[in-house]
């Protein structure tokens, strides 16, 4: 994929995710990848959706992290997006926002957990949430970090981050990824909503029972996976 090709489809999920009522101001960014090309393309910082042009999105060096191709500055949490894609070799795309009820479980410092089929189409499991940064992290270079912790809890905690495609982080907010920016975008939108209903049906049964496992199971296997039946062939 030519930089031009995958400025355009960076910017045009961008400026899904400006319209999809997930973000204030500029409060997300989206990036996709190109792993034949070893770089990722990402909003630039600060610029808002509904101005954002092709040309103004910024390719990135996966290896180096270094802007190879650029009108101005990356989104500030470029380095998590490169540590994800780093950690997630199968991962297309990538979206961070700061929508409001996922934000909600992440500042009440809790996973997301999985009350019933909705939550069980789109995740295998609990929403994790990490481990907080330490300070020291947070003080040298706090936007990798961000994503390096994000990979540390998938490794230890043996999660597949195809089928469990976001992640809290404490007191921040959500990232999602997809196999392209696209169901990055689509997992972030699952996401809030998800998060929406379980804040609902928290307050309606505090302390109220998970999906049950073979229930939650039977629903993500019926989307995904080998034996997928859901939708057209
Ligand atoms: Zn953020």
């Amino acid at each position: 994929m030519t930089h031009q090709k995958l400025r355009e489809r960076v910017c045009r999920v961008n400026r899904s995710l400006g319209r999809s009522g997930l973000v204030l101001l500029t409060w997300g960014n989206v990036s996709g990848v190109d792993r034949a090309s070893g770089v990722f393309a990402i909003k630039p910082s600060g610029v808002p959706y509904d101005e954002l042009r092709p040309e103004a999105v910024v390719v990135v060096e996966l290896d180096s992290g270094d802007t190879v191709d650029a009108a101005g500055r990356p989104s500030s949490d470029a380095p998590t997006h490169r540590a994800l894609y780093l950690s997630f070799p199968e991962v297309g795309g990538i979206v961070h926002t700061h929508s409001e009820f996922a934000t909600a479980w992440a500042q009440a410092a809790q996973p997301i957990p999985c009350l019933g089929t909705t939550h069980a189409d789109g995740f295998a499991g609990r929403i994790p949430i990490t481990r907080n940064l330490r300070a020291t992290e947070i003080e040298d270079a706090y936007e990798w970090h961000t994503g390096m912790v994000v990979a540390e809890y998938f490794d230890d905690h043996e999660i597949d981050p195809g089928a469990t495609p976001g992640v809290l982080l404490p007191h921040h907010g959500p990232f999602t990824w997809g196999v392209d920016p696209e169901s990055a975008l689509e997992h972030a939108v699952v996401l809030e909503a998800v998060a929406r209903m379980a804040w609902y049906s928290r307050v309606l049964a505090p302390g109220g029972p998970e999906a049950p496992e073979c229930l939650a199971r039977k629903h993500f296997a019926r989307k995904h996976g080998p034996n997928a039946y859901y939708g057209q062939k």
